[in-house]
């Protein structure tokens, strides 16, 4: 592969050959279609409705117990669903042991390109409470809020809301490349494809508010602000959970402050563009090979503009994610004579960092070290 990949004078205007543009558009393709998330995805359908079927047994069990008992008996829980990993966890640390918290998106699985079934319509209407990012992540949420059932009383919730976004020309990268000199069919040919790829995102929004510490703290105070709407009775529990969750937050997002204000290099090649709050919160500068949408298809042009990025400015790794395939990081990795390191965009675990009782603020930890290793 690496021998078909190889990109002619770099150092000097760029030139490539129809057939190696062809040629690297097919690896490219192949290398990005992430074979895992179909098998992943019915997995963690079935999981689901084995899990809903034994959530309804253990309701209709729990409800006999409770007339049957007296007040000793354990309350029913706050059934909560959220759209993906990190709105879990937040539920979880503020929710404890009142809530029961199961998100859409299951572990091992890449949130972009999930839709729902009428599996996850029927689990959301017996919930209490369906707490979703927003801010475009959900493509399909609108679709899937008319469709809940007529009776259910479950409570929708943005928990994006307050969170200054990113929109606009910001979210668009490498067009300021476009003058190395590709031809122009090519061009319009990638930039359709980019479109029809990348529409899981609505229009202009980059949707990762999550990857900044700076927006986590106002998605829980909204998780916060939503438990406690719905379940009024424990609000003092919720609130106390929610300071503890709070104080976390707010360390990490000093030392992000500090750590990553004192490094020298300040450019993060990445695979996707999931790192836009975080550059935009502590002062780096994002460089994307795919744009918003890891299952997008990247333009040769793209690749090109990344790999003299790199030598220009003395990149010294280039980050890759756990789910989506790295072979795209590592192949840019070896034209530019550098290495790779996990930057993880926190969309989600994978089965095993959920198996090590990994969460988002361990992730998050662990992405501050990496940054300051790759950028010292
Ligand atoms: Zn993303």
């Amino acid at each position: 592969m690496n021998s078909r990949f190889t990109l002619y004078g770099l150092g000097s205007p760029v030139r490539i050959t129809a057939a190696v543009v062809i040629t690297l558009l097919i690896v490219l393709t192949t290398a990005c279609g992430s074979g895992n998330e179909n098998g992943a995805a019915s997995d963690n359908g079935q999981k689901q409705a084995e899990e809903s079927r034994n959530n309804n047994a253990a309701q209709g069990s729990a409800e006999q117990k409770n007339e049957d008992a007296s007040d000793e008996a354990d309350e029913p829980k706050l059934q909560v669903i959220t759209s993906f990993y990190p709105l879990q966890y937040m539920v979880e640390e503020i929710g404890g042991e009142r809530v029961e918290a199961r998100s859409l998106v299951a572990a091992g699985v890449e949130p972009h390109d999930w839709t729902p079934k009428s599996r996850d319509l029927q689990a959301t209407s017996n919930a209490a409470l369906f707490l979703y990012h927003g801010a475009g992540l959900e493509g399909w949420v609108d679709d899937f809020l008319g469709g809940l059932s007529k009776g259910s009383s479950v409570v929708a919730k943005e928990m994006s809301q307050g969170i200054s976004l990113i929109t606009g020309e910001g979210v668009h990268v490498h067009g300021e490349h476009d003058e190395d000199g590709h031809q122009d069919d090519e061009h319009e040919h990638g930039e359709n494809k980019a479109d029809e790829q990348g529409n899981s995102h609505s229009s202009d929004i980059d949707p990762h508010t999550w990857v900044s510490p700076k927006s986590a703290l106002i998605l829980a105070n909204n998780v916060k602000d939503s438990l406690i709407e719905a379940d009024e009775s424990h609000a003092e529990y919720y609130q106390e959970n929610y300071e503890a969750l709070r104080a976390k937050l707010e360390e990490l997002d000093k030392r992000y402050s500090e750590e990553l204000g004192t490094l020298k290099q300040k450019n993060i090649v990445v695979s996707h563009q999931a790192f836009g709050y975080l550059a935009r919160d502590y002062g780096l500068t994002q460089e994307s090979i795919m744009g918003l949408n890891p299952g997008a298809e990247p333009r040769a042009q793209d690749i090109l503009a990344i790999a003299k990025f790199v030598k220009e400015h003395g990149v010294q790794y280039i980050f890759f994610e756990e789910l989506v395939s790295d072979d795209l990081a590592n192949m840019l990795a070896r034209e530019a004579k550098v290495d790779t390191m996990v930057l993880n965009p926190l969309e989600g675990l994978t089965k095993e960092q959920e198996k090590n009782g990994e969460t988002y603020l361990t992730l998050m930890e662990r992405n501050l070290q990496n940054l300051i290793l790759a950028l010292q």
